[in-house]
């Protein structure tokens, strides 16, 4: 193998560590303030079966008073009634009894479907407190749990640095070059060749160039992918099995040539 693709094999998986790691600590603050979001949101809907709750029962209070008004005005009413001189003063007080009552009928009414409106507030106000219990608790557990993995990243992402920065020097200018440019490009430059396939793209490797890779020890030139572009290397110890079907692919492959010429 081409001694700058080894070196670039090894610059790969610490640059793909790399931006694993940067990108994890993009993403767990983010995560951290997404559930945050979540805990004010369903702290914000309890709060709201809360307030409907105190209406409910400030609705009731108000209509007990009345009611008690009501009841006071009825036993007022009846002492009149017995101090009445004529049927018609007795008549119109009882029919101002019989409206007061009518009155407390209805107020009565409306407290049971208030009573029943709360009922199903309660129900709601314990989904919201277990929410809000849950919400709670994933945030706290997950604000450790990203405040470790940042800490240990950071250190991780040092020491690649580190590691990137010792190796980078060793390589070709060139073959470091074109390695940074299809990075920059495709996010990786270098991909092994396995079972004649680019791993990268997946696309076949024909048999001629197949077989060129897998021949050469030391070449002073990369292959590249035909498909994407990433410079290909291939490892004997993974692909050794497939050797010899690649080996009658490629005669058959030279059969046809010879048939079509
Ligand atoms: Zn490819």
């Amino acid at each position: 193998m081409h001694p700058d693709l080894e070196k670039l094999i090894v610059l790969q998986t610490h640059d793909v560590e790399a931006k694993r790691l940067r990108d994890e600590l993009i993403a767990l603050p983010k995560l951290v303030a997404s559930l945050e979001t979540k805990l004010k949101a369903v702290e914000g809907q309890r709060a709201f079966v809360l307030d409907l709750i105190a209406k409910e029962e400030a609705l009731r209070r108000r209509q007990e008073s009345d009611v008690k008004d009501l009841q006071a005005k009825i036993e007022k009413t009846r002492k009149k009634v017995e101090q009445a001189t004529t049927t018609a003063m007795v008549t119109a007080f009882e029919h101002e009894i019989a409206f007061a009552q009518g009155e407390i009928g209805k107020l009565e009414d409306s407290e049971l479907e208030s009573m029943e409106r709360s009922e199903g507030f309660e129900l709601q106000k314990s989904a919201a407190d277990e929410a809000v219990e849950t919400a709670t608790s994933t945030l706290a557990r997950e604000r450790v749990r990203a405040a470790e993995t940042v800490a240990a990243d950071k250190i991780l992402l040092a020491e690649v640095e580190v590691k990137r920065a010792a190796l980078r020097p060793l390589i070709g200018e060139a073959a470091l070059s074109t390695y940074d440019r299809i990075a920059k490009g495709k996010g990786t430059a270098v991909s092994e060749a396995v079972n004649q396939k680019c791993s990268a793209c997946q696309m076949m490797v024909r048999p001629q160039r197949w077989n060129d890779l897998r021949d050469r020890d030391n070449d002073a030139e990369m292959m590249t992918c035909e498909s994407c572009g990433r410079l290909l290397y291939y490892d004997p110890a993974r692909d050794a099995p497939q050797r010899k079907t690649v080996a009658v692919e490629s005669i058959a492959a030279s059969i046809i040539r010879s048939l079509r010429s």
